[in-house]
């Protein structure tokens, strides 16, 4: 980004980005020291993706209530439809087990669907944050 700090390799100094130029999927960036700094475009562009993913889902759990809202963020996320079901399916058996049975238990009764619960994480924390306000 222009006006960035950057430590140039070259004469060790930090350096501001006076300018950015595309070249072949990397990205050339003029320091004001008048070195060139090459960053791979894909890094730049999933580092930069990070903290719009994390607000997109830090704001999101303000606003929500109850397992219907967490079911509703599924719906709309980029999850393919298993992916989508098998969260669902997840959310839903926690949700019935929560008040009967300990974290533990909840656990073991999730086993058969361990592989889906990578894909689930990010909806059953916001699950587990709305049974632990309550
Ligand atoms: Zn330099």
């Amino acid at each position: 980004m222009i006006g960035e700090k950057k430590l140039c390799a070259q004469c060790n100094k930090e350096a501001e980005v006076v300018d950015v130029k595309p070249s072949n999927g990397n990205e050339i960036q003029v320091l004001s020291c008048g070195h060139l700094m090459e960053t791979p475009q894909s890094t730049y562009d999933a580092i930069a993706d990070l903290p719009s993913a994390y607000e997109t889902i830090s704001a999101a759990s303000k606003q929500i209530n109850s397992l219907n809202d967490i079911l509703l963020l599924v719906d709309k996320s980029e999850m393919s439809p298993e992916e989508k079901s098998k969260t669902k399916e997840i959310l839903s058996l926690v949700d019935k087990e929560k008040d009967s049975k300990t974290l533990s238990q909840i656990k073991s009764s999730l086993s058969p669907l361990k592989i889906w619960l990578t894909v689930a994480a990010p909806y059953v924390n916001l699950l587990l944050n709305l049974i632990i306000r309550q």
